[in-house]
């Protein structure tokens, strides 16, 4: 079976353990750049972006993981793992001195943090969603100050959006679907959290994308 670290800076590590084991994957929680090496992928969690970058350059993993995911390392990051995976931020935050927020990059797109409004307007909805098993229906998705994707470049596909009909987020939405899920070679990427609903079928994906089998 795959073994698949979950970065386990910040954020919401233990669910992404208990999803990726549910669906046959041996887990392991990764701090240390030494520790990236054995792995067969990796998921980064939802969490705060900043938080992330900086921890992830204070334990020395940036640098390592960017050069892995060049180099074809398969990585699903959720929310603000999707962050984190954008060559692009729309709206970057910058640190006292001024400089802004890092990605690790690799997936051609720009995102957009907190698109859907802050904390208290946190939202549900059902997606159709390409690429999984659809006997089991739409994915349930839990958007939690998520981003958004506006723009992708040539060779990202978009496996998931938002319909501005089913959502309470009409005038956030401005009256458009919005990208909530894309996946580029053996990168995947969603705005939202599959990990807090029991939905198991993107780390599923994921897995799937690993072995090469999708
Ligand atoms: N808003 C957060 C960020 O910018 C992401 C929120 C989340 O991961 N639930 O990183």
């Amino acid at each position: 079976e795959p073994l698949v670290g979950v970065l386990a800076l910040q954020g919401d590590v233990r669910e992404h353990v208990a999803a990726l084991e549910h669906v046959g994957a041996s887990a392991v929680k990764v701090r240390r750049p030494e520790e990236l090496e054995s792995l067969d992928g990796l998921v980064i969690p939802g969490g705060e972006s900043t938080t992330i970058d900086k921890l992830a350059r204070a334990f020395g993993l940036a640098d390592p993981l960017r050069e892995k995911i060049r180099a074809g390392f398969p990585v699903y990051g959720s929310c603000a793992g999707m962050i984190l995976l954008a060559d692009e931020i729309a709206d970057p935050t910058q640190d006292l001195a001024g400089r802004p927020q890092e990605t690790f990059g690799g997936l051609d797109i720009t995102v957009r943090r907190n698109a859907f409004g802050r904390q208290r307007e946190s939202f549900e909805t059902d997606l159709d969603f390409k690429q999984v098993d659809q006997a089991g229906g739409p994915v349930h998705a839990v958007f939690i100050r998520g981003p958004w994707v506006e723009r992708v470049g040539p060779g990202v596909e978009i496996l998931a959006e938002v319909d501005p009909a089913h959502a309470s987020h009409t005038a956030t939405l401005g009256g458009r679907a919005r990208i909530v899920a894309v996946r580029s070679g053996r990168l995947l990427a969603t705005s939202f959290h599959p990990e807090v609903t029991g939905e198991t079928r993107i780390h599923e994906l994921f897995i799937r994308m690993i072995r090469g089998e999708a």
